[in-house]
């Protein structure tokens, strides 16, 4: 028997065949698309990984099983790390820092609802402590609901040492206004700043407060007799006597001007000044400092005159000075190397 061909059959036949071929089309279509796709997302891939890899500061994305899901080249410089032994730990197990497992965790922060998370932290690098800024901010997954944290690291060191150094340039520079150079006792603008804040307290707790006013003897006739040289040395030995008396908080012994000195004792009366007085005037005789064109002896002396008072209203500081000077002159005229006294009168 032939085969005869039947015209509905072929017709299905090749309406069938269309329709394969139509759907075969879409597939490839369909297909070229995905390809494209993957392309596209392999670029992307790329693209991300060298933006986040540009970036000078340390980057990784945490899950909240604290799980490392991305990190970037200058976060595995800074954790010595390679990418494989990174990926997938716990970030933890990395630098288990002060602010793990406390309330400062920026994993706990963002999973409270902060949306961002930012302070300094220490952490080691390479054998040494770095200082950083870190910054974290919410990881957000494809429903815009937070997954995990981002996490960026910017290496604040050389700001920080910068800061240290002005900090302590800084503190250097207050203390030389307030030093005298020579002697590194307080200076005459120290001096007056302490008596006036002393001299306030003093009035306000009703207690008293001295002063003592010292000058060396004879200190020309040293300068000639010895030279500048050796006058300065003699004024640090000097210094030093009363720097070593200054004990209790709030003594403050000071250069005043040339070879005279001052020294403030709060919460002191005249009695008591007059002991530490005596005090100084034995210890730099006994310094043994030789001065053959003394009238006193052959060493050098001081003399030193104390004055005291329980401040009130009526009086200023200047008063105070002003009379521990005239005792200081009346040390001076009665013999040198001796300690007068003189209360201010209220
Ligand atoms: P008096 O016993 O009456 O106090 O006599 P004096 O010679 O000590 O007093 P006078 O005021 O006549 O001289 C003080 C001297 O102190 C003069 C000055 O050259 C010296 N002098 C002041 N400041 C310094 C200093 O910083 N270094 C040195 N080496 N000498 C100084
Ligand atoms: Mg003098
Ligand atoms: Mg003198």
């Amino acid at each position: 028997m032939s085969i005869q061909s039947n015209p509905t059959i072929e017709a299905q036949l090749k309406s069938l065949t269309q329709e394969l071929d139509d759907t075969v089309a879409k597939l490839e279509e369909v297909y070229s698309q995905l390809n494209l796709k993957i392309v596209e997302a392999e670029l992307t891939e790329i693209e991300l990984t060298q933006i986040l890899n540009a970036s000078i500061d340390g980057m990784w994305v945490i899950d909240f099983n604290h799980e490392i899901l991305r990190v970037n080249t200058t976060m595995l410089k800074l954790l010595d790390k390679q990418q494989h032994e990174v990926i997938g730990n716990k970030c933890y197990s990395f630098f288990h820092s002060s602010i793990c497992n406390e309330r400062r965790c920026p994993m706990i922060r963002i999973k409270e609802g902060d949306d961002l998370v930012q302070y300094d932290i220490n952490l080691p690098c390479q054998g040494k402590i770095r200082h950083y800024s870190l910054t974290a901010t919410p990881f957000l997954g494809l429903l815009n609901e937070i997954i995990g944290v981002v996490e960026i690291y910017r290496d604040i060191t050389l700001r920080k040492k910068a800061e240290l150094k002005l900090k302590e340039a800084n503190k250097r520079l207050k203390e030389l206004v307030h030093i005298d150079g020579l002697t590194e006792l307080a200076n005459r603008r120290y001096f007056d700043f302490c008596l006036e804040k002393e001299w306030k307290r003093s009035c306000r707790e009703h207690k008293p407060i001295s002063l003592i006013m010292c000058d060396i003897d004879f200190f020309k006739r040293f300068n000639d007799t010895y030279g500048h040289q050796a006058g300065d040395d003699c004024l640090k030995l000097v210094a030093n006597t009363l720097r070593i008396h200054a004990r209790r908080p709030g003594d403050v012994a000071a250069r005043y001007g040339g070879e005279e000195f001052g020294f403030i004792l709060p919460n002191t009366d005249v009695k008591g000044a007059l002991y530490v007085a005596e005090s100084i005037r034995k210890h730099v005789e006994e310094l043994g400092i030789a001065h053959i064109r003394s009238d006193i002896g052959q060493h050098v002396t001081i003399s030193l005159g104390v004055s005291g008072i329980v401040p009130c209203n009526q009086f200023t500081p200047e008063a105070l000075i002003e009379y521990a000077d005239k005792a200081l002159y009346s040390a001076k005229t009665n013999g040198r190397n001796r300690v007068f006294s003189s209360h201010v009168e209220y």
